[in-house]
């Protein structure tokens, strides 16, 4: 990928791998602007992210890599924040980064792509929790707080698919994401999910498209092995819909590089 903005570490206790051989991955599959953006802190679901105290050395440890390898890649900083109202933190909203990754990983508290808790998928309406979540996409954007929308439909990554049309249940939410002048990502992680297609989806990428709303990529790299991995595949999806600009952060200001 020419551009990956959205990469963990091990401090979020769900990713191996030391930042080093990140890198060195990325500087192999020719990688020219890597981004960390590891699961901020939080005071809900505090096991699968880092610590308010680890913050300091995961910026300083991301920023002496940055001066390290910066004759081989650009390495950005940033976070990928939970949109979840209540428990949005200062320290990150405000951290000195390159962007914040906004994402919805729970609705209501319910931690909906977690594996724990698949069995509340059952208790509920599969067409009224898709609703929710794009309800929830649309709070995300307006409230303006983020850089780059993580997963679009992270909702998917079972497969629990709705009766209704899902371009129109999301459109509200991409009219959102439009406003709010935020950028889409291409995440390859729903290829490795039961789902086994990228975030987002074709049909609402072309809506996307049609909405004139900017894209990145990303690997959401878990492990180093996983930098790149799908490459072709999510580059190609980009062109087939009409993209052929990519964005990246530095200092929270959008850049365009071609593809
Ligand atoms: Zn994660
Ligand atoms: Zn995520």
């Amino acid at each position: 990928m020419i551009v990956d903005m959205h990469n963990h570490t091990p401090l979020c206790n769900h990713a191996e791998g030391t930042i080093e051989e990140y890198i060195q991955a990325a500087i192999e599959s020719k990688t020219q602007f890597f981004g960390f953006s590891d699961h901020a802190p939080m005071d809900f679901d505090p096991q699968y992210r880092m610590k308010f105290e680890e913050m300091a050395q995961y910026e300083k440890d991301v920023l002496l890599a940055q001066k390290k390898y910066k004759n081989d890649i650009e390495i950005l900083l940033g976070y990928e924040v939970d949109y979840l109202p209540g428990h949005m933190d200062e320290r990150v909203l405000n951290a000195d980064v390159d962007y914040l990754i906004g994402s919805v990983h729970f609705l209501e508290g319910w931690g909906f792509d977690n594996p724990e808790f698949i069995g509340k998928w059952e208790e509920q309406n599969i067409d009224e929790i898709w609703q929710k979540y794009f309800d929830t996409i649309e709070d995300m954007a307006k409230s303006r707080l983020f850089d780059i929308v993580g997963h679009l439909d992270l909702i998917k990554v079972f497969k629990f698919m709705p009766n209704s049309d899902i371009v129109k249940m999301a459109t509200p939410a991409l009219k959102a994401i439009k406003e709010a002048g935020m950028v889409l990502e291409l995440n390859v992680a729903g290829y490795r999910k039961k789902v086994g297609e990228p975030y987002p989806s074709k049909e609402l990428l072309q809506k996307a498209y049609a909405l004139n709303i900017p894209i990145t990529f990303s690997s959401d790299a878990h492990k180093p092995e996983q930098i790149a991995m799908y490459n072709a595949e999510i580059v190609t999806l980009a062109r087939s819909v009409g993209y052929s600009e990519a964005f990246y952060f530095k200092e929270r200001k959008a850049h365009a590089i071609s593809f």
